[in-house]
């Protein structure tokens, strides 16, 4: 039997080469709660330092429970390795100065969940990166924005509110032709949208969202596509392609050769977690192990729930427009064939409410089942009305900007029966 081409349901619990514990024999992936591992001697510890042997030092930097969720997540997403860290935004964070330092630029699209945009327009500032926020739904866009000093391309598969696919291939190709890597926040749409089949360098998840789906805990993680060709462009690329001098003079993509094409995830991994140091707990690792072993289920019983949502929402007479990539029009509906798993929209949605701000209220607070929060992707349904909320601080213009409306409500549909969900919903509304 080839290995090779397992499908998504398969790689969800066979995806890496853990099989079972090697000293115990245990099949789940054991909760390894130690910070640090036993040298056998004073050679074998020379050889970890030095990267010469593969193994664990501190768990800070790697441990084996994170690094059978890490080798699942990658295995599933199609990518080299992967970086399992603390949260979502350590992983984006990281996957940016990774690659960028002070007098670097980045180009980001501009439909971003908040955390990421307050951590690129504000606290990247302060490192001295500067980010360049473009328009997504023109691609050139980023070549426009582009110069010597760009060392990534940022952008969100599948961004709320707008729920607007992403261009992939588009600007994947004008920075392959740059020499610039595109970095997808696929947070929204795993397994649906595959940002490294078409041209993306790399993806970052808050698995804390659908991944996890139980709602527990906090994780992210890198995935590196082993892809992008860092030492053509060695210029750019000083952080992978010059001696680094706080590892003895280590230069990563040659480091990185016998382990395969994974320069850019074994940086962040020796570099980034050993110096800033957001690791994941075994124990997160170990949740979101859980969570990824039945994703490929999950996302299926999301899709259908979203799907008949949304189609309800579609004819209620105090709806006046429902926001689902299956109703893009023009160009936007070719992006959401062209990058969509065929069927398959997401369970995020919006939907307008005619009755504005008022009716958004009287629409959440009258919600039984849907839980009142500001999370996505978990099992249970959720809602939000982000003019009272999460947008409340921008000015009217600004919010309108984000695609925010006073009427606006945010919809992240669960894995509960449709037609209870539907039953909430109608019940709501009838005191919107
Ligand atoms: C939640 C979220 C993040 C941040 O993740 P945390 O795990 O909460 O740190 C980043 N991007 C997107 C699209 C998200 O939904």
């Amino acid at each position: 039997m080839s290995i090779e081409n397992l499908k998504p349901e398969t790689l969800a619990l066979h995806g890496g080469t853990y099989r079972s514990d090697s000293a115990t024999g245990a099949v789940a992936v054991p909760i390894y709660q130690t910070t640090s591992y036993q040298f056998r001697d004073t050679d074998h510890a020379d050889k970890l330092f030095s990267l010469d042997e593969d193994g664990h030092i501190y768990t800070r930097v790697s441990n084996p429970t994170q690094d059978a969720f890490e080798q699942r997540l990658a295995a599933l997403e199609g990518g080299a390795a992967a970086l399992a860290v603390a949260s979502g935004q350590t992983a984006s964070a990281y996957s940016i100065l990774n690659l960028a330092g002070a007098g670097d630029n980045v180009v980001s699209a501009t439909d971003l969940y908040g955390g990421t945009w307050a951590l690129f327009a504000a606290t990247l500032k302060h490192f001295g990166v500067e980010v360049r926020f473009v328009d997504p739904s023109d691609p050139e866009n980023f070549r426009r924005a582009t110069d010597e000093r760009t060392k990534a391309y940022y952008a969100e598969s599948l961004p709320n509110p707008k729920l607007n696919v992403f261009p992939i291939r588009e600007v994947a190709d004008i920075g392959r032709e740059l020499g610039v890597p595109l970095i997808v926040d696929n947070t929204a749409a795993p397994l649906i949208i595959r940002p490294l089949e078409h041209g993306a360098a790399a993806v970052v998840y808050s698995a804390t969202k659908y991944i996890g789906g139980h709602g527990t805990s906090i994780g992210g993680a890198i995935v590196d596509g082993g892809n992008f060709p860092w030492e053509e462009h060695a210029e750019r690329f000083p952080t992978l392609n010059q001696p680094d001098p706080s590892y003895h003079g280590k230069v990563w993509v040659e480091a990185a050769k016998p382990l395969g094409p994974v320069a850019y995830v074994l940086r962040a991994r020796t570099v980034l977690l050993r110096d800033v140091g957001a690791a994941i707990s075994p124990f997160n690792a170990f949740q979101l192990i859980q969570g990824l072993e039945t994703l490929p289920l999950r996302i299926r019983q999301h899709n259908e729930n979203a799907v008949k949502v949304a189609e309800y929402l579609q004819g209620h007479p105090k709806v006046s427009k429902v926001i689902f990539p299956r109703y893009a029009t023009g160009e936007e509906k070719r992006r959401a064939e062209a990058y969509l798993k065929p069927g398959s929209y997401g369970a995020l949605l919006g939907f307008e409410l005619k009755g504005g701000r008022e009716a958004g209220r009287g629409f959440i607070n009258a919600l039984q089942l849907f839980y009142h929060v500001a999370n996505i992707g978990d099992a249970r349904s959720l809602a939000i009305h982000p003019s009272t909320t999460t947008h409340s601080q921008l000015s009217e213009e600004d919010q309108l900007a984000t695609g925010v409306t006073p009427g606006y409500v945010r919809l992240s549909i669960g894995i509960e029966d449709a037609d209870d969900l539907i039953r909430d919903l109608s019940q709501a509304l009838e005191q919107a």
